[in-house]
C-alpha cells in the first residue's frame, strides 16, 4: 500500500509537469550512458539492467506523455518515432535474434518514472509471461 501511495504521488506530480530524473538526463545535468540521440528522442542504457542489453528510449519533449495512457492523437508521430528508434538501436546493439519492447504504465504496470519510456531488452532468451 505504501508503494502504491508513492507511485500515485509520483504520477500526480508528473501530471502537473514536475521534472523527472529523465529531464536531467536529457539536459545532461546527470550522466547517462547515451547510445542514440536525435532531435526528438534519446536512448540510454538502463542503470539497473534486467538483461545483457537493456536500454530505454524516451521522447525529449514529454508533451504530456507522463505515461502511455495519457496519449492522444497528437502523439502518433512521436510514438511511431520511438518504436523506429527502438528497432534501429536494438539492431545497432546486436539484437538480430530478437528482443522485447516494454512500456510500463501506471501503478499496476510498475511504472516508476513518469516520463514515457520504452524498455528494450535482449541478449538472452526471454521468457513469457513477464512477472
Ligand atoms: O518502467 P519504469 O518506470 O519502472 O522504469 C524506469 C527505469 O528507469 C528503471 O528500469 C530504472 O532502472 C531506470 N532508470 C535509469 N536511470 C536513472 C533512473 C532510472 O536507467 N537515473
Amino acid at each position: 500500500a505504501a508503494k502504491d501511495a508513492a507511485a500515485s504521488g509520483a504520477e500526480a506530480a508528473a501530471d502537473q509537469g514536475a521534472p523527472t530524473i529523465f529531464d536531467k538526463i536529457i539536459s545532461k545535468q546527470i550522466p547517462a550512458n547515451i547510445i542514440y540521440e536525435d532531435d526528438s528522442a534519446l536512448a540510454f542504457r538502463d542503470i539497473n539492467p534486467q538483461a545483457p542489453v537493456h536500454f530505454l528510449v524516451i521522447p525529449k519533449h514529454r508533451d504530456g506523455l507522463t505515461q502511455l495512457s495519457k496519449c492522444n492523437d497528437g502523439h502518433e508521430k512521436v510514438l511511431g518515432h520511438l518504436l523506429v528508434v527502438a528497432s534501429k538501436v536494438a539492431l545497432q546493439e546486436g539484437l538480430s535474434d530478437g528482443f522485447r519492447v516494454v512500456i510500463n504504465d501506471g501503478v499496476n504496470g510498475c511504472q516508476s518514472v513518469y516520463h514515457l519510456h520504452l524498455h528494450i531488452l535482449g541478449g538472452r532468451q526471454l521468457t513469457w509471461p513477464p512477472g
